[in-house]
């Protein structure tokens, strides 16, 4: 679960987020959906403290990650995350990417590492390219070395900031395709995109957001399909 009441986060007398309040239950997909400069970004980053939050509470399972005492890297262990820009070591195999922080980080042996990374490769679709360089690879492939990177971790939840924003349109499906799966697995994910259909198939809520606020939130089909506020209109129609 994760739970966030009254969050608030200014850069500055910059406020980006004013009071945003949501949950995300186990095994659910929430898409955060929003014009540029509406906080999306920042209210991931605050989850897994990447930002600071100004005030309010973030709580991920049993954790308060805003309590000014919490274990930031056992918060960041629980939750993987996915960039837009895919931020993997372009001077390591792909295989290498994907068991550096578990020998690291969770102290897994080579060989246990070896094995989980090759599992989630599996479940990318890119069990052959373990001996690859990033930069041998196309920029979907590189996104989905990146999950399986995040997925190695074994974490409880996943965030993802505009994973296929920077793909070009021909690779967007093969990325999709993989957090499709990973959704019909039961990982619990909170997705910001722009990509409205995969909300609408995919997402169990969608959460719309503006000027720091959550304007409005609900089933897919209804904030998507037929929007209670004229801001969300305003959005959509630019978008769809
Ligand atoms: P986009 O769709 O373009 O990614 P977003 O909804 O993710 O937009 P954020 O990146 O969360 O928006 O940014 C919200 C606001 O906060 C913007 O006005 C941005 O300029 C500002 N902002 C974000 N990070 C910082 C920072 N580190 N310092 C100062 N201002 C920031
Ligand atoms: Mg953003």
């Amino acid at each position: 679960t994760i739970e966030v009441s009254d969050l608030h986060k200014s850069f500055g007398d910059l406020e980006v987020l004013r009071g945003i309040d949501f949950r995300v239950e186990p095994t659910e997909v929430v898409c955060v959906i929003g014009p540029s400069g509406s906080g999306k970004s920042t209210l991931l980053r605050c989850i897994n403290l990447l930002e600071q939050p100004t005030s309010g509470t973030i709580r991920v399972g049993d954790v308060e990650v805003t309590d000014p005492d919490v274990d930031i890297d056992a918060v960041r262990r629980r939750i993987g995350m996915v960039f837009q820009a895919f931020n993997l070591f372009p001077h390591l195999t792909v295989l290498r990417n994907l068991t550096i922080a578990q020998q690291r980080v969770l102290r897994r042996s080579k060989k246990d590492a070896d094995r989980v990374a090759r599992d989630n490769l599996a479940r990318v679709g890119l069990a052959e390219k373990e001996t690859s360089y990033p930069a041998q690879l196309s920029g979907g492939q590189q996104q989905r070395v990146a999950i399986a990177r995040a997925l190695s971790m074994g974490p409880d939840l996943m965030l993802f900031d505009e994973p296929t924003s920077a793909l070009d349109p021909e690779l967007v499906g093969d990325v999709l395709a993989v957090m499709r799966k990973l959704a019909g697995e039961g990982m619990t994910m909170l997705v910001v995109t722009h990509e409205m259909s995969f909300a609408r198939e995919v997402a169990d809520r969608v959460v719309f957001m503006d000027d720091g606020v959550i304007v409005e939130e609900g089933d897919p089909a209804q904030v998507i399909g037929n929007p209670r506020h004229e801001r969300t209109r305003t959005f959509l129609r630019r978008v769809l």
